[in-house]
């Protein structure tokens, strides 16, 4: 059955994660509008998008404090809901600098929701994050654990929940959906589009796949006496592609709903948890490269461990993820090689 064509606004729709779900809403039958002010982002990933679908993408430029720029956006379509991705996202740079990443991440979305209540838009899936956790008590992580934050960019995640728990109490009609992400990583099969750091990368994957294409000696791991099953941290990795479908099945949830769902806080992640040492194993293995790599003290601010219980997602959504970490070193291997340079292709 063919679904029935809805709009769906996009912000962040040029990253990592926004990128990847441009393609599953197209083979979901959603029309969008990507929104991106393109900060962390490059049109090349649109460009690339466009031929993997087919068509071009509809793309505006813009940044999401922009109450002006968005009220444009908003008269010239009708949207059904808005995936809401737009934020900085590097724990690092938001202790360093907190104003940039509160009023990018707050202020933006504060934006953004009351541009959205202007045009009577009441349909948002945002993208939050496990580190609304803080470090667990009790694993696996369900929704109703409780949050705390220890980094100026978990706050600006939580303080988003917060507004759209207020919001929701406010008003009946809006129905808000933080989709709490645990570890996005692989990338697209086709290797035409993937994460694509800036810097030295922060996070564990695309750190082991430049070591792995050579573009960085070795990997240090961050402490090997937590206490797991190896020594050194675990994490639910979670593949992109699976992370989409995880959008389209909100986004088809929200269809089905005759009234205002509240907030309704949703884990995405397998369910399962990795070891650093373990990941590292099975990318070695995929990718038949030595990743050589050292033991160094550990790095402050993690937490052991942190695995999600998926049952809201399938119980409610019918999600599951499906992808293995096998799939995730391919994937992610796939792309690093033929993109040793990412979208930069000069
Ligand atoms: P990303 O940086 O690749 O994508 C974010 C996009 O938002 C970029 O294209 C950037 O240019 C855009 N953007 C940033 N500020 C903007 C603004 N003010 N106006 C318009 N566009 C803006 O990051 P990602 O990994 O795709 O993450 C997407 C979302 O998911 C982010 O909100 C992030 O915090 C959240 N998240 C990511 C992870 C992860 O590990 N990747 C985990 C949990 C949550
Ligand atoms: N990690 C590591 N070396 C790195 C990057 C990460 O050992 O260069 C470890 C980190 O200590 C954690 C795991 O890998 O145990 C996942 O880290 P990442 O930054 O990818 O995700 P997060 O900590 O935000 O869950």
């Amino acid at each position: 059955m063919k679904n029935i064509k809805n709009k769906i606004l996009v912000t962040g729709g040029a990253g990592y994660i926004g990128s990847h779900t441009c393609i599953a809403l197209h083979e979901a039958d959603y029309d969008m509008v990507v929104y991106d002010n393109l900060s962390n982002s490059s049109r090349e990933a649109i460009n690339r998008v466009s031929t993997l679908i087919g068509q071009p993408i509809d793309f505006i430029e813009g940044d999401i404090r922009d109450a002006d720029s968005l009220r444009q956006v908003f008269a010239a379509h009708q949207f059904f809901g808005v995936i809401h991705f737009a934020g900085l996202k590097a724990v690092g740079e938001s202790v360093a600098k907190p104003l940039m990443y509160y009023d990018n991440n707050v202020n933006g979305t504060i934006t953004l929701l009351k541009v959205m209540a202007e045009h009577e838009v009441s349909n948002l899936v945002f993208s939050s994050s496990a580190t609304v956790y803080g470090d667990p008590e009790v694993l696996p992580i369900t929704e109703e654990s409780p949050r705390s934050s220890t980094n100026p960019y978990g706050q600006s995640k939580l303080t988003v929940e917060h507004i759209l728990e207020d919001l929701a109490l406010s008003d009946n009609r809006w129905s808000l959906i933080p989709l709490r992400y645990f570890n996005p990583v692989g990338a697209h099969p086709s290797g035409q589009i993937g994460e694509d750091p800036n810097d030295i990368p922060n996070n564990l994957m695309p750190y082991i796949s430049q070591v792995a294409v050579g573009k960085l000696d070795q990997l240090s791991i961050f402490g090997n006496d937590y206490p797991t099953v190896d020594g050194t941290g675990v994490r639910d990795f979670i593949h992109v592609t699976d992370l989409a479908q995880g959008h389209v099945a909100a986004l088809n949830y929200l269809t089905q709903q005759q009234q205002g769902l509240g907030f309704l806080p949703i884990n995405l992640g397998t369910g399962k948890g990795t070891s650093v040492l373990e990941l590292l194993t099975a990318f070695s293995a995929v990718s038949g490269q030595n990743i050589p790599f050292r033991f160094v003290e550990r790095r402050a601010g993690d937490i052991a461990s942190c695995y999600a219980s998926a049952d809201k997602a399938q119980a409610l959504l019918g999600w599951k993820a499906s992808l293995s970490i096998t799939d995730m070193c391919q994937d992610t291997w796939h792309w690093q090689s033929i993109n040793p340079n990412g979208y930069n292709i000069a």
